[in-house]
């Protein structure tokens, strides 16, 4: 059963069948996915929603498959914590984290924009997964068609941490290395695309596999008791997700489970790649591409795709964007680490850094409900934060040698 009535393009707005497209053949804008929202409503009530599994499919009718989802039962449905320690640390009232350093199965929300991906392409009959990623959606991908029992072509940027290298090869995909940047190694996919008839979730199935992203901001809607927030700050790559998010609360509006939503949305971005943030603080209507310099190297997209449309919901929505240098972001992973007990990798310490400075310029009010996105884990990262933690104390294993190294 399905609610998808097909696509759109977001620019011209032709509509297109609910196939393996993703780019307008008339104005080559990119396209999205619609839905019946009269059908989903008579369905998708809260009760309905509670009363399913606490996985990122408790909203599928939402999300744009055919049949049923056969990937990613559980993913999806993250703790949103209440960040009592950083708040008073931060000076405001009430404070969320949104933690999807534990998403399952490789600890980064791109576990949620697989499984939509991977299970659609299914459906289409693709025998073959690959992508371009900046580390996180490698390792999401090649653990997902570990599972499915699909071939997986995975590039990334040669430079990328261990961690995201190990954590790609241990499920023994193709993992091509290129000597470029991610917008180099996207470009080659591009053609690559073009010529093998794989499913390339990011390019080719991308309408489908950005829909997954929604379910991070419908998890929030819910687990705060159906609202939304009055901030939230978001990091951009590609700048999908701040724009899926936006979506998922008006489409719960829409829906009737939400009241209108006020939320401010923040785009976070690394001072070393921070193309969307700075077309947004320049008021500039063109986005200038740049040559990513920074260790928030999820986040290193030069000339992100949605970098548009993510600065189009910043405005619409009376948000702000603002980046972060190197220092500040591993002062940020430390900041969370010791407030909440939480290890987020390069891209929550943007998050954390930027929601820091925002409140600290009066941006972000200290009596209104924030929400810091945490989209994945320190453990792939630990290059960033490794001569900046200190080390273990060395003992000889005796009471003696500890009385005198640990001052007690
Ligand atoms: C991919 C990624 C993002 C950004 O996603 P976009 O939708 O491309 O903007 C944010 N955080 C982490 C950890 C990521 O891996
Ligand atoms: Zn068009």
């Amino acid at each position: 059963m399905s609610y998808v009535k097909g696509l759109k393009c977001r620019e011209c707005k032709r509509e297109y069948p609910k196939e393996a497209l993703f780019v307008c053949d008339y104005c080559f804008g990119s396209l999205e996915v619609t839905y019946d929202y009269e059908k989903i409503k008579k369905h998708l009530t809260k009760e309905v929603i509670e009363s399913r599994d606490k996985n990122m499919w408790r909203y599928r009718e939402l999300l744009p498959i055919e049949g049923e989802p056969t990937d990613g039962l559980n993913s999806g449905y993250t703790p949103l914590i209440k960040a009592n320690n950083l708040a008073k640390k931060l000076g405001v009232k009430e404070l969320y984290i949104k933690d999807d350093s534990v998403c399952h199965p490789t600890l980064s929300f791109k576990d949620r924009v697989v499984s939509v991906a991977l299970s659609r392409a299914k459906e289409f009959g693709y025998k073959t997964m690959a992508c371009a990623s900046t580390g996180n959606l490698a390792n999401s991908v090649a653990s997902h068609a570990a599972k499915a029992g699909l071939k997986a072509y995975i590039f990334i940027p040669a430079d990328l941490e261990l961690g995201k290298v190990i954590g790609t090869l241990i499920y023994h995909p193709n993992l091509i290395s290129v000597e470029g940047n991610y917008d180099e190694v996207n470009r080659l996919c591009s053609e690559v695309a073009a010529k093998y008839k794989w499913a390339f979730v990011n390019i080719n199935i991308r309408p489908y596999y950005a829909e997954g992203s929604k379910t991070y901001g419908y998890e929030i809607a819910e687990q705060l008791g159906w609202r939304a927030p009055d901030h939230i700050v978001v990091p951009c790559a590609g700048g999908s997700l701040i724009t899926k998010i936006w979506k998922s609360f008006k489409e719960f509006h829409k829906l009737g489970l939400i009241s209108k939503p006020i939320t401010k949305m923040y785009a976070a971005q690394a001072t070393g790649c921070a193309p969307i943030v700075n077309m947004i603080k320049d008021k500039s209507e063109i986005m200038m591409p740049v040559k990513p310099k920074t260790i928030a190297k999820s986040l290193a997209i030069g000339n992100p795709a949605d970098g548009y449309y993510a600065k189009g919901v910043v405005e619409e929505s009376g948000g702000e964007a603002e980046s972060v240098t190197d220092e500040e972001i591993v002062e940020g992973i430390k900041l969370l680490a010791a407030t909440e007990g939480i290890f987020t990798e390069t891209a929550g310490g943007v998050t954390v850094a930027v929601t820091k400075k925002l409140i600290e310029q009066g941006i972000i009010p200290k009596d209104e409900l924030i929400v810091i996105s945490i989209t994945g884990n320190g453990l792939k990262t630990q290059e960033a934060v490794q001569s900046h933690i200190g080390k273990p104390i060395k003992i000889k294993p005796t009471l003696k040698s500890f009385e005198e190294e640990v001052k007690l």
